[in-house]
């Protein structure tokens, strides 16, 4: 079966990231920041505006792929885990289940990085743009 391993790029060389050399990473100062905007846009945006059409509302905390010798700032406090235990689309969809238990899940792109690894995967196939 072609494309079964999902091949992990780092986002700083554009490399592929191998087991244990690098992980999914994202900044969880990022997430909380990205909340309080939210709830405080949520506060004052007018009537009828929706998150989906205002160009004020609060971009999205952004996951990255690192090498561990690519990732600029190492010690930030982060939810990282290796890109070994996210090789599969059933450890992807498995790793969405329990991300989706995070309060803090949908203020970050975790959306995009699924979009991104099914489209380049090839498995976006039949699937309608809503
Ligand atoms: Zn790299």
């Amino acid at each position: 079966m072609p494309h079964k391993k999902i091949v992990w790029t780092c986002s700083v060389c554009n490399k592929p990231v191998e087991d244990d050399d690098g992980y999914v990473t994202m900044e969880m100062a990022q997430a909380v920041r990205v909340e309080e905007e939210r709830a405080a846009w949520a506060g004052t945006s007018p009537e009828g505006v929706t998150a989906v059409t205002a160009d004020t509302y609060p971009k999205s905390a952004h996951w990255q792929v690192f090498h561990i010798d690519c990732d600029p700032e190492p010690d930030r406090e982060a939810y990282s885990f290796d890109v070994g235990r996210i090789r599969s689309a059933w450890a992807a969809l498995a790793w969405t289940a329990h991300l989706m238990k995070k309060r803090w899940l949908a203020a970050t792109d975790w959306d995009v990085l699924i979009e991104r690894v099914a489209a380049t995967h090839g498995g976006t196939r039949g699937l309608n743009s809503h």
